[in-house]
C-alpha cells in the first residue's frame, strides 16, 4: 500500500466516522488504527514522526495532490482541528478565500523558487481567519520524483475584530477583581460586574435601574458629594476614596475613579465608576499605626506617640500657663528579676505593673513604655510641682503588694524621676532628659522613691557622661592598667596572694581611682567590656609570670554583679584556657550586693564556677544587708572584712563586736579571713589574735605595678609580726 492510498483510507475513514456510534463506525476505528500503525511503519521514521507531532510550531505535510498526510500538535493549536479530521483532508480546508491561492500555485512558486515565504490567510476550524507566513519544503523520493510538500506555518500578529474587542472588553469587565457599576444618562444604574456583587453584597437584579445612592452611607458632606456629582456630570475624571454602604448596612471605605462616556456629538451617555474594597488595608494600616505607636507587650503608647501627646500638652499648657510634670519611672533590679525567673515571667510583670500604674493615674494623664523596665508618665493638668510628688508616692505604694505569677510572687520597687514645665525644661526632649537625670541619680544610690530634678543633677550627670565616653576611650587606647596589693599570711608574714586593682592613667587627669569610674562604669554596663579587660590582662600577666620561671601566689580580680550570669563561668574557663593558666591560680572577688540578690541561680553559677576550681571571696563583708547565717548557702572559702569596721578596732568597740563576729563566724565555716585595709599594727595585733588569717593594707603595701610585685615576691619581702 503507497502512502498516499493508506492517507486516502484514513480520510475515507474520517468521513464515515461521521456516522458515530454505529457498529460500523467502532470496526472503522479499529481500521483507523491499523492503518496508521502501517502509515508509520511505512515511513520507518516512527521517532521522527513522533518528534515532530510533539513541536508547538505548527508542521503539516501533504501529497502532490494537495492532501494532508500528517497533522502536529502545533498544526492543531492553530486550526483547531485534530489530526483525525484533517488528515486526509484537502489542503483547501485550510484556505481562507477560495483558491486565491490556490495550492497548485503554491507548489509551483515553490518548486520553481525552492524555499521561501509567502504570507497567506488562513481559516481556523472555528471559522477565524489569520494571517499566516508559509514556506514549502520538497519531499523527494529515492528517485528524486516529488513525492510531497512539508507546509511550515508561523501566524502573524493578531488583529482584533470590533465584535472580538467588544467580547474581550465585556470578559474584561466581567472577570476584573474591582468593582463596576455603569450609570445611564439618568443616572441609573444598567450594568455592574461580579466583582460590584461581592463587594457591596447586591446581586445585579437588585443593582439595575437604581440610583447610585443604593451605596451612599451618609458619612460625606455636602461639598464631598458635589465634587463626585461633577465628576458625573463629566467634569474630568475624578479619583478618591469614598464611605460606601453595603447590602447588610456595614459601612466600608473604597477607592474610587469615577468617568464619563460620550457619544459622537460629545453627549454623555453613561458615567461609570470603577472601585475596590480598601478596609482589608485599611486594617492593615490602623495594625501598622499600632505597630508604629504603641507598646506590643503592655499595648501603652511608645516613645514616638508619647512625645507627639506630650509636645500637645505642652503646647496647651503653655497657652494657660499651666504646669505640666514628666515623671521616668524605672523599676529597680529588673534585669535581675528577668535573668532568674525568665522572660515569660518578665513580661508578665511588666503588663500588670502597666495596668497597676494605669489606674493610678487619670485618664488625662499619659503613661508610655520607653524601654525594657522604663516607662515615663506625663501629668499635664497639675496645678503644682509638688503634687507630682503625691502622684508619685502613689504610684510607688501601688507596686507594694506582691505581684503573684506563676506559682512566683516577685517583689517590685521602682525609682521615680521628676521634671516640671516650665521651671526645668520648655520642651518634651529637655523633661524627657531631665527626668531620667534624677531617675538615674536615685539609681545611683540604689534607693527606691521619687526625686525631682535639679541643675546640679545635670552638672554631675554631664560629668558622668563625659566620664563614660573617656573611659570607652581609655579601653581601646590603653590607658588601664592593673596595680597588685599583695595578701600577707597573719602567722608567717609571706605573701601569700595579691589583689589585682584596676587603675586608670588618665592623659590630662593623671591617676583616677576606681571608686570614681567603676560605679559610672556599671551604671552604664561598660563595666563588662571592663571586666572582660581586667580577667585578660591579669590572665596575660599570671602567664608571664609562669613563663619567667617564677613562683608567684594566686591573684584575685573583682567581679562586679553585673558579670555575673550565666556565661560567666564558661567565659571564664575560655579565657583561663586561651591563656594556659591553671583555674587555682585565679581567685574571683564578689560583692556582697550577688548575696542580697540571693537567688537559687546565683548559688547555681557560683557552683559552676567553683566546680571548675575557681575560689570565691567574698569581698567588704559587713557592708551589706546579708545575715551571717545566710552565708552557709553559698560556696564561698574567702572572706574580706571591710575596711570600714577595721578603721575601728581596737577602740570602737561596736566596730570591735562587727569584726569579732565575722572572724568567729568565718571560722566556724572554715572560711580564710582576710582583714582589708589595715594601717597600723594596733589593727593588726587586734585581728590576728582574733584569729584573721591574713592581712592586706597599707601597713604592708598599697597596690604596686606588676614588676613590683614580682620583686617583693623574689625577694622573700615580708610582714613584721613582732
Ligand atoms: P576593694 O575590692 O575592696 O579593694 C580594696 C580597696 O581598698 C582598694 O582600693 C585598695 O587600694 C584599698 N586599700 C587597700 N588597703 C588599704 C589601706 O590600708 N588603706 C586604705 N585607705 N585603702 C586601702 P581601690 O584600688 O581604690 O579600689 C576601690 C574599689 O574599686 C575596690 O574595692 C573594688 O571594689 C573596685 N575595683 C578595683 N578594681 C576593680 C576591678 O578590676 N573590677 C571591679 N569590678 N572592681 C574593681
Ligand atoms: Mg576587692
Ligand atoms: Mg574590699
Amino acid at each position: 500500500m503507497s502512502e498516499v492510498s493508506v492517507t486516502t483510507c484514513l480520510a475515507l475513514c474520517q468521513q464515515v466516522r461521521e456516522l458515530e456510534g454505529t457498529e460500523q463506525a467502532r470496526a472503522l476505528d479499529a481500521l483507523t488504527l491499523k492503518l496508521e500503525l502501517l502509515e508509520f511503519d511505512q515511513s520507518r521514521q516512527i521517532d521522527a514522526r513522533r518528534v515532530m507531532d510533539q513541536l508547538l510550531q505548527p508542521i503539516i505535510t501533504m501529497d502532490v495532490a494537495g492532501y494532508l498526510t500528517s497533522w502536529n500538535q502545533g498544526a492543531q493549536r492553530l486550526f483547531g482541528y485534530t489530526p483525525q479530521e484533517a488528515i486526509g483532508q484537502h489542503i483547501l480546508l485550510l484556505y481562507a478565500d477560495d483558491g486565491t491561492d490556490g495550492v497548485t500555485d503554491i507548489a509551483e512558486f515553490f518548486l520553481d523558487n525552492g524555499s521561501a515565504l509567502v504570507e497567506v490567510r488562513r481559516r481556523k476550524k472555528s471559522g477565524e481567519i489569520f494571517r499566516a507566513d508559509l514556506s514549502l519544503t520538497v519531499l523527494r523520493d529515492g528517485d528524486n520524483d516529488v513525492q510531497g510538500f512539508v507546509v511550515h506555518l508561523s501566524e502573524i500578529g493578531k488583529r482584533l475584530s470590533s465584535e472580538e474587542k467588544l467580547r474581550m472588553h465585556a470578559s474584561i469587565i466581567e472577570n476584573s477583581d474591582q468593582g463596576i457599576l455603569i450609570t445611564d444618562g439618568d443616572e441609573r444604574i444598567v450594568s455592574v460586574n461580579a466583582a460590584f456583587s461581592r463587594i457591596t453584597g447586591y446581586a445585579m437584579h437588585e443593582a439595575l435601574g437604581q440610583t447610585t445612592d443604593l451605596l451612599r452611607s451618609g458619612a460625606h458632606d455636602a461639598d464631598f458629594r458635589s465634587q463626585v456629582r461633577a465628576a458625573l456630570n463629566g467634569n474630568g475624571p475624578w479619583q478618591g476614596e469614598i464611605i460606601g454602604k453595603r447590602k447588610n448596612g456595614e459601612l466600608f471605605p473604597q477607592s474610587v475613579s469615577i468617568s464619563v462616556v460620550r457619544n459622537d456629538e460629545g453627549v454623555i451617555t453613561h458615567a461609570f465608576s470603577i472601585f475596590s474594597d480598601i478596609s482589608v488595608l485599611r486594617a492593615s494600616e490602623e495594625r501598622m499605626q499600632r505597630l508604629v505607636n504603641y507598646d506590643s507587650l503592655t499595648g501603652l503608647p511608645n516613645r514616638t506617640l508619647f512625645n507627639q501627646l506630650v509636645g500637645q500638652a505642652l503646647s496647651t499648657a503653655r497657652r494657660n500657663n499651666d504646669c505640666c510634670v514628666v515623671l521616668a519611672m524605672d523599676l529597680n533590679r529588673f534585669s535581675a528579676i528577668k535573668d532568674t525567673l525568665g522572660n515569660e515571667v518578665a513580661d508578665e510583670l511588666l503588663r500588670q505593673v502597666s495596668q497597676r500604674w494605669r489606674l493610678v493615674l487619670r485618664d488625662e494623664d499619659v503613661l508610655a513604655r520607653v524601654g525594657g523596665a522604663e516607662f515615663v508618665a506625663a501629668l499635664p493638668s497639675i496645678q503644682k510641682r509638688e503634687h507630682s510628688g503625691i502622684v508619685s508616692q502613689k504610684l510607688l505604694a501601688a507596686l507594694e503588694l506582691p505581684f503573684e505569677i506563676e506559682s512566683n510572687r516577685v517583689h517590685l520597687e521602682a525609682s521615680i524621676g521628676i521634671s516640671v514645665f516650665p521651671e526645668d525644661g520648655a520642651d518634651t526632649a529637655t523633661l524627657l532628659r531631665f527626668s531620667d537625670v534624677a531617675v538615674k541619680r536615685l539609681r545611683a544610690d540604689g534607693e527606691p522613691g521619687f526625686l525631682f530634678y535639679s541643675p546640679e543633677m545635670n552638672l554631675r550627670a554631664k560629668e558622668q557622661w563625659q566620664l563614660e565616653g573617656e573611659l570607652r576611650h581609655a579601653l581601646v587606647a590603653g590607658e588601664l592598667l592593673l596595680h597588685y596589693q599583695p595578701k600577707v599570711s597573719l602567722r608567717s608574714g609571706r605573701i601569700v596572694g595579691a589583689e589585682a586593682l584596676i587603675r586608670w592613667q588618665h592623659p590630662g587627669h593623671g591617676m583616677i581611682s576606681p571608686g570614681r569610674f567603676i560605679p559610672v562604669a556599671e551604671e552604664t554596663g561598660l563595666i563588662l567590656d571592663i571586666g572582660n579587660w581586667v580577667l585578660e590582662e591579669a590572665c596575660r600577666q599570671i602567664r608571664a609570670w609562669m613563663d619567667s620561671g617564677i613562683v608567684m601566689p594566686p591573684i584575685a580580680v573583682n567581679l562586679s554583679a553585673r558579670q555575673f550570669d550565666r556565661q560567666l563561668p564558661a567565659r571564664l574557663q575560655a579565657v583561663l584556657e586561651r591563656h594556659g593558666v591553671p583555674a587555682d591560680r585565679l581567685k574571683l572577688e564578689i560583692t556582697e550586693s550577688l548575696l542580697v540578690r540571693g537567688t537559687e541561680s546565683v548559688i547555681h553559677i557560683m557552683n559552676e564556677l567553683v566546680a571548675r576550681g575557681l575560689a570565691l571571696a567574698m569581698d567588704d563583708f559587713g557592708t551589706g544587708y546579708s545575715s551571717l547565717a545566710n552565708l552557709k548557702r553559698f560556696p564561698i572559702s574567702t572572706l574580706k572584712i571591710d575596711r570600714a569596721f577595721v578603721i575601728g578596732v581596737p577602740g570602737d568597740q561596736n566596730d570591735c563586736a562587727i569584726a569579732r563576729a565575722i572572724v568567729t563566724m568565718g571560722l566556724q565555716l572554715r572560711q580564710e579571713i582576710v582583714a582589708e585595709g589595715i594601717e597600723t599594727t594596733e589593727q593588726m595585733d587586734f585581728l590576728r589574735n582574733l584569729g584573721c588569717d591574713q592581712l592586706q593594707g597599707f601597713l604592708f603595701s598599697p597596690g604596686v605595678i606588676a614588676e613590683k610585685f614580682e620583686c617583693m615576691v623574689r625577694d622573700g619581702v615580708r610582714l613584721k609580726l613582732d
